[in-house]
């Protein structure tokens, strides 16, 4: 990683090579085998499925604005050629001053046709979120994301604002988008297509809530992100810029041509593996695991941890296995 994020500074998964193309596992390293399962079912929809066709061939993307001052979150919006900003507010050590400030830059930056949406991760109690959301709505916000911890507090939030709210930390499981739904807690849901199962499984999840999706990454390379963005360019109707310009977090890549942004839209292409990059970042047999998870530390994972991790998640999971799998 480029920077600390999400409390690691390496990112780790296993790529998986099937007929259909190769296909990315990368949970986080406190998933247990249950939920490690469904990411294991995304991979293998990728490396021996492949993806339902396309209905369009660019996906609109935000830039997302880390909780900097308004000079460097102006400089970074005009930077970036997107046309939707996502704004990160609630930053624990600051105040609603530093995030008005903030949203006023990126405003400025992005211009009136610009859209700029905040995400809160769950940062703020229901007042609060009503207040703020209130106030920084003087800048027209698209929406905003994941204002309190709680389905509860969201759906009363949204009874108190005129801004749509978008759901993310809510929606971990294939099963909370409807919660969402019927508590009416969200406008927007904010999903991602490694948590959910793949492509197929979160085209579903999204058809069942009802809900205009905005498609976010699980912070993958090329190869994860692919299928982000062909979940984004298989759905109906795609109204809101997606949460897939995400791959300028990591320091390199593991495909010759990486889906990195141009002018705010990624093509919808899946990039080939290759194989000299393939090799700088690759874990060998007898890496790790140092101070690991296995050892309960947060240093990288080895490669004999991250293979018990798919064999587990294999036994999970209602589908043929990723590794022994026959070949066709
Ligand atoms: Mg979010």
């Amino acid at each position: 990683m480029r920077a600390r994020f999400r409390g690691i500074t390496q990112r780790e998964g296993v790529l998986v090579r099937g007929p259909a193309g190769w296909g990315e596992f990368s949970p986080f390293a406190e998933y247990g085998p249950a939920e490690c399962a469904r990411w294991l079912a995304a991979a293998r929809e990728a490396a021996y499925d492949g993806w339902p066709d396309a209905v369009r061939d660019r996906v609109p993307v935000n830039v997302t604005i880390p909780a900097v001052g308004p000079e460097r979150a102006h400089a970074m919006t005009l930077a970036s050629g997107c046309r939707t900003a996502k704004v990160k507010v609630a930053e624990r050590g600051q105040g609603d001053a530093d995030d008005m400030a903030r949203v006023e830059a990126v405003r400025d930056a992005i211009g009136p046709d610009g859209r700029v949406r905040v995400d809160v991760n769950g940062g703020w109690d229901v007042d609060h979120a009503a207040r703020m959301i209130r106030s920084l709505d003087r800048f027209g916000l698209e929406y905003a994301e994941q204002p309190c911890a709680t389905l509860e507090e969201l759906a009363l939030v949204r009874r108190r604002v005129d801004v749509p709210i978008a759901a993310d930390e809510s929606i971990r499981r294939a099963e909370d988008p409807l919660r969402v739904r019927a508590a009416g807690a969200a406008d927007v849901a904010v999903l991602k297509a490694q948590p959910l199962g793949g492509v197929r499984e979160a085209l579903k999840v999204a058809e069942a809530c009802g809900l205009p999706v905005v498609v976010s990454s699980a912070v993958e390379t090329s190869v994860g992100l692919a299928a982000g963005v062909a979940l984004a360019a298989a759905l109906p109707e795609l109204p809101y810029a997606c949460g897939l310009g995400t791959l300028s977090l990591l320091e390199g890549d593991v495909v010759g041509d990486p889906l990195a942004p141009v002018d705010g839209e990624i093509a919808v292409r899946r990039p080939e593996v290759d194989e000299d990059a393939l090799r700088r970042y690759e874990l060998l047999p007898d890496d790790g695991p140092g101070d690991g998870p296995a050892a309960g530390g947060d240093g990288p994972g080895g490669a004999a941890w991250w293979r018990r991790r798919v064999e587990l998640a294999q036994a999970r999971m209602d589908a043929p296995p990723v590794i022994g799998a026959p070949r066709s």
